[in-house]
């Protein structure tokens, strides 16, 4: 009955996106979000998305032509620190999503770094509409992933109350490190 992270990321996803939204997948990675998103948003929304490997979106190109969900989805073979620079100017966000961690069955070594992952959330935040959602699935687990999470977690404790609900969900009494969600709303 208790979702894991994954999980609830996507019933949240569910209850917050309409047809013809404008959404953001952050870390395309093997388009399971991608794929949902595309779905939620319809022929008349946009999904934005991002990974910095090619082998990534290729799977995932793949999945959109299988379910016909192309249309809506344009990928982009760039970090998500890029993302300002492809926002739509006249659209708000009415939601993005990060998977953070290595590609699974992949180069364990092309991780998701708070550097650049603390610019993407700080730049798609502004563009939140209201009651819009920015979420993270924390995968720290890995081999230098535990540098990020503190650096994510700590900022989401800086996020100003009068503007943003964060949410922290998941488990805690359970073994090797299970991720968890962390889920923005702006107010
Ligand atoms: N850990 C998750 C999957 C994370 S996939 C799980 O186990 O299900 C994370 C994806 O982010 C990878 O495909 C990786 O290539 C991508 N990535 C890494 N740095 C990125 C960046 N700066 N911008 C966008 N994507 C990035």
């Amino acid at each position: 009955m208790l979702e894991r992270a994954m999980h609830f990321s996507h019933t949240l996803l569910k209850e917050v996106i309409t047809t013809g939204d404008t959404v953001i997948d952050a870390t395309v990675g093997n388009g399971g979000d991608t794929i949902l998103l595309a779905t939620l948003v319809g022929s008349t929304g946009q999904v934005l998305g991002f990974d910095v490997q090619e082998t990534a979106l290729t799977t995932t190109k793949q999945k959109l032509l299988l379910t016909g969900l192309g249309q809506q989805v344009q990928l982009f073979h760039q970090g998500h620190e890029t993302v300002a620079s492809v926002l739509p100017a006249n659209k708000d966000i009415a939601a993005a999503i990060f998977n953070l961690g290595y590609l699974p069955k992949s180069d364990k070594s092309i991780i998701t770094q708070a550097d650049t992952t603390l610019k993407a959330i700080q730049d798609i935040l502004p563009n939140l509409r209201k009651g819009g959602l920015l979420l993270i699935v924390v995968y720290y687990g890995h081999e230098g992933g535990q540098s990020e999470k503190d650096a994510v977690l700590d900022y989401c404790q800086t996020i100003p109350q009068e503007e943003y609900t964060v949410l922290q969900y998941g488990f805690i009494n359970q073994r090797n490190q299970p991720p968890f969600l962390l889920a923005i709303e702006k107010k």
